[in-house]
């Protein structure tokens, strides 16, 4: 059976949202997760200029690993290779989030119109009177 065969206009936006994603999204094997930020640091050398300041900038990737939370230093001459994988990495997973919440979408959609159905086809009669 399929799930997802819903009928109606609805149904139907809801699929083709769904191919249309399905359609764009091969797996990019180098994406990464989690957020990129951008960090400022003092460096602790009482004699540089950060220790009165906001600190040295640095980037970072802050991610999650095997349910533990990591924070990786991102060198200033990776970042312009970084940030569009970071990026494709939260399109991805957006996409992905989407996706199974349209079959979830669908899934609602088909109950209700298989409700709907069993109600026409069982029409209890009125007792008539004698
Ligand atoms: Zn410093």
């Amino acid at each position: 059976m399929n799930l997802y065969r819903a009928k109606g206009s609805k149904a139907s936006r809801l699929r083709q949202r769904k191919h249309e994603l399905v359609r764009q999204y091969d797996i990019p094997e180098n994406a990464l997760p989690g957020s990129l930020v951008l960090k400022h640091r003092r460096c602790g050398k009482p004699t540089c200029h950060c220790a009165t300041g906001k600190g040295h900038p640095m980037w970072a990737l802050n991610f999650m690993a095997n349910g533990k939370a990591n924070t990786e230093r991102i060198p200033f001459e990776w970042i312009d290779e970084v940030q569009p994988l970071h990026q494709q990495g939260r399109e991805y997973k957006n996409a992905v989030a989407e996706v199974f919440a349209i079959n979830a979408q669908l899934l609602t959609l088909m109950r209700q119109q298989h409700q709907a159905q069993k109600k026409k086809k069982k029409k209890p009669r009125k007792p008539r009177k004698p």
